[in-house]
């Protein structure tokens, strides 16, 4: 079955890193017909806008997106166009596996983590009051009449809102995920002693839902001590699911346990649709110079093929992403032992290097 996917190249170091894993996915067997879709800077321009409705509407249709890096414009009055998709679309869920890979350059080589981030709530939200603003001394009355809470004058407000309904969507989320995989255990990280309001709700409705899922155990741990543990024994931890802006620090952080954002992949997932992308961003000091690792994107495509019921497919990519890396000749420079070893290989021929592999399997 032919499946069709919306593509969307991005811009900086995404039209590379997506054409090579664009040809990858179609070498694996993958079965996809494309519906390229240009977003970001270089759309802005013509069409107005980072984020043409067009786009969305595509995602919407096909249900399934592989989408590269894109440019948050800064000081345009666009918001992010990874934020826009991900609350147009309401994709809840971040899903960002960090699995060690043999010869890959790190200090824990038993990591197989993954991390389920809830993607619409939290600080995150947008609810932003600026310092010196009319809002802003509106907010602080309220806060003087309904909690006695002198803010001071010049402070600016971001307000954290976690509800029952988001985080019972993204707990049953996260435990299907761990029973579908066979995972043992979802860790909860939270600071609930502190925000008890909110990441309190986060935690207290976790371990409500948790109990519907007796194959599955539940734990939960501060977040601070959760970094501790992750940075001292990685390897003792399976799932983890935490609100929006922790989600965030501690991905990035697993992405450094596994040897970097070169090859930490990532999806974003709702009822509705889901959007493939890498963890990290558009990287513009590299553009047009074949010379970034093309492997988070293309194991991105890996963990689309899987969404898609193309296991065959997925393992056989992986198989020969883990091929390439485990011979360590045809790899870029952020895989080498050094960042300006001269035999370190572009971003095509990583590409091409995958695919002499799919073939001769
Ligand atoms: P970045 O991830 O683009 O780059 C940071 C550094 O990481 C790079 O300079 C490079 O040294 C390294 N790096 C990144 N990708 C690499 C790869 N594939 N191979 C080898 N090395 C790689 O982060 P940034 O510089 O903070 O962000 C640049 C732009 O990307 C910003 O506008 C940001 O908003 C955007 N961004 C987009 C996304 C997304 O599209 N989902 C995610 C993160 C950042």
């Amino acid at each position: 079955m032919t499946h069709r996917i919306t593509l969307i190249p991005g811009d900086g170091i995404g039209p590379e890193v997506c054409a090579a894993a664009r040809a990858v996915v179609e070498a694996a067997g993958g079965d996809v017909d494309w519906d390229v879709q240009e977003a970001g800077a270089t759309v802005m321009e013509r069409e107005g806008t980072p984020l043409p409705e067009r786009v969305l509407e595509s995602i919407r249709s096909n249900r399934t997106a592989l989408k590269g890096p894109i440019t948050t414009p800064v000081g345009t009055g666009f918001r992010s166009v990874n934020v826009a998709l991900r609350q147009d679309l309401d994709l809840f869920a971040a899903v960002r596996p960090a699995a060690s890979l043999p010869s890959v350059p790190t200090r824990h080589p038993g990591v197989d983590l993954v991390v389920i981030r809830e993607n619409t709530e939290d600080l995150y939200a947008g609810i932003e009051f600026e310092a010196g603003s009319e809002s802003i001394g509106i907010l602080r009355e309220e806060l003087r009449r309904l909690a006695g809470f002198e803010v001071r004058p010049d402070a600016g407000v971001t307000v954290k809102p976690i509800s029952v309904t988001g985080t019972r969507r993204i707990v049953r989320f996260a435990f299907d995920f761990a029973r579908r995989n066979g995972r043992r255990t979802v860790t909860v990280g939270h600071k609930a002693n502190i925000m008890r309001f909110s990441d309190g709700v986060f935690l207290e409705h976790a371990g409500e839902e948790a109990a519907g899922y007796p194959d599955v155990a539940f734990a939960e741990c501060q977040v601070d001590e959760l970094a501790l543990r992750l940075t001292s024994a990685p390897e003792a931890l399976d799932v983890l699911l935490l609100p929006n802006l922790y989600g965030d620090i501690v991905s990035d952080l697993c992405a450094g346990l596994i040897g970097g954002l070169g090859v930490a992949p990532g999806a974003n997932i709702g009822d509705e649709a889901a959007v493939f992308e890498a963890t990290h961003g558009s990287a513009p000091k590299y553009k047009g110079q074949n010379r970034v690792n093309p492997m988070a994107m293309m194991l991105s495509g890996v963990l689309m093929l899987r969404h898609l019921g193309r296991d065959d497919a997925a393992d056989r990519l992986e198989a020969a992403i883990a091929g390439v890396i485990a011979e360590g000749g045809s790899v870029t420079y952020d895989m080498k032992p050094t960042r300006d070893d001269p035999t370190a290989v572009g971003t095509s021929q990583v590409a091409d290097a995958v695919i002499g592999k799919l073939q001769a399997a």
